[in-house]
């Protein structure tokens, strides 16, 4: 028997799983709503035509491809800060935060995590909210933290449990370590209110709690600008934060893996000394980052032309999706549901708990080849005018 003879199979991801199933399936009107990427309106992954613009420049440079400095490219690095923070912001200027480049959103939350391991007691908490994207508990576990969750879905109200929140915000031991989304919640698509995160980060300021800000859907929600409040009303406090950036939705990017890890520090000094560590941190994990996705982003963000056109384009997945949820609530009305789904018009980004149960969402594959999530999330964002009234009928059938 060798070494590895006893190791077990490790559990399907549950996500993938769902879409190997729909790959097999034989029927012509089969729907996939359990992926996490953004279709376009005829059911395919889009490549930006910012992006398009900036690869045709990338290339005729042929560029030699030596080693990226260890947090990536410097103008990618500030492009971040700057759609992060606005150009003009204090912890920009007063250089109280720093920014490597990631591979991914999920590489920004790793070497985040790793960071925060070296330098916070033994025994920190991590808290992740109820439900959230299964990553953040595997990561953070893998770090070496124990994870708990916040209270946060409301099935009831198909909203947030905001006293529960509140709640666990007071009662973590002082110097816990928040996960919280940033906007366009994965995978509930609830958000909560200006007034509500105004409550939140008082009292995570009151508590010492340590915030790490997940942001993969800026511009999904309400835009580019409005999606981002929150990490700005995070700033204007001198409370120390973490950010990470994903780009793989945004620029519809998903296998160049462009992310990033920002830290927001109390001076320019303690930015500096972070900054060194978190360099380590990355050297003994990967080393340093990846060069094209960064290139390509990087561009984009810092050229007037290329910068609007992404504005233009991210507007429009965004507003292909709030048309959907629109009409998938249009198409249960008309399919005879008297339930109210409404609030699926009011969640944000690309996913929305539809409330459908786990024996609703096998009976959507079985009879009607509907692929969903088995929590009950779906993607409104692989909804289009050919099969929306189709997942319509087929919902207030296994309602029915
Ligand atoms: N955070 C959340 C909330 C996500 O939904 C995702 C992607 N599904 C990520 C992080 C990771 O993004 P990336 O693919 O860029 O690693």
């Amino acid at each position: 028997s060798s070494l590895f003879s006893a190791v077990p199979l490790a559990p399907r991801d549950p996500i993938l799983g769902v879409t190997e199933a729909y790959n097999a399936d034989t029927r012509p009107t089969k729907v996939n709503l359990g992926v996490g990427v953004y279709y376009d309106e005829n059911g395919k992954l889009p490549l930006l035509e910012c992006v398009r613009t900036a690869e045709d420049q990338l290339n005729a440079l042929h560029a030699p491809r030596g080693y990226l400095p260890i947090d990536g490219i410097a103008l990618y690095d500030q492009a971040v800060q700057k759609l992060l923070f606005g150009a003009q912001s204090p912890v920009i200027t007063g250089k109280r935060a720093i920014t490597a480049e990631a591979l991914g959103g999920t590489g920004g939350l790793k070497i985040g995590a790793d960071l925060l391991r070296r330098f916070t007691p033994e025994g920190t908490t991590v808290y992740i909210s109820n439900p959230s994207w299964e990553n953040h508990r595997a990561i953070f576990e893998g770090a070496g933290f124990e994870v708990q969750t916040y209270p946060y879905y409301d099935a009831a109200t198909h909203g947030v449990d905001f006293d529960g929140l509140l709640k666990c915000l007071k009662e973590a031991r002082p110097g816990s370590i928040f996960v919280l989304h940033a906007c366009c919640h994965n995978p509930t698509g609830v958000d909560l209110s200006p007034e509500q995160w105004t409550q939140v980060l008082a009292a995570l300021q009151a508590a010492g709690h340590v915030p790490f800000l997940d942001i993969a859907y800026q511009g999904f929600g309400d835009g580019i600008e409005e999606d981002g409040a929150v990490i700005r009303a995070f700033a204007a406090t001198s409370l120390p934060f973490f950010v990470s950036s994903s780009f793989s939705k945004s620029f519809s990017l998903y296998g160049e893996r462009v992310g990033a890890l920002t830290v927001v520090l109390s001076d320019a000094d303690e930015a500096a000394r972070v900054l060194s560590q978190l360099k380590r941190v990355i050297r003994c994990n990967y080393s340093n980052p990846p060069t094209h996705g960064a290139q390509v982003v990087q561009r984009v963000l810092n050229d007037d032309t290329l910068r609007r056109q992404w504005e233009s384009e991210l507007g429009a997945m965004r507003v292909r999706i709030k048309a959907m949820r629109k009409a998938l609530v249009a198409g249960l009305a008309a399919a005879g549901i008297d339930r109210d789904f409404s609030f699926i018009e009011r969640q944000r980004g690309m996913f929305s708990y539809s409330g459908l149960t786990a024996d609703q969402v096998e009976a959507l594959k079985v009879d009607h080849g509907i692929y969903a999530v088995s929590s009950g999330r779906i993607c409104v964002a692989a909804l289009n005018d050919k099969n929306v009234e189709t997942v319509a009928r087929a919902i207030a059938s296994v309602l029915a």
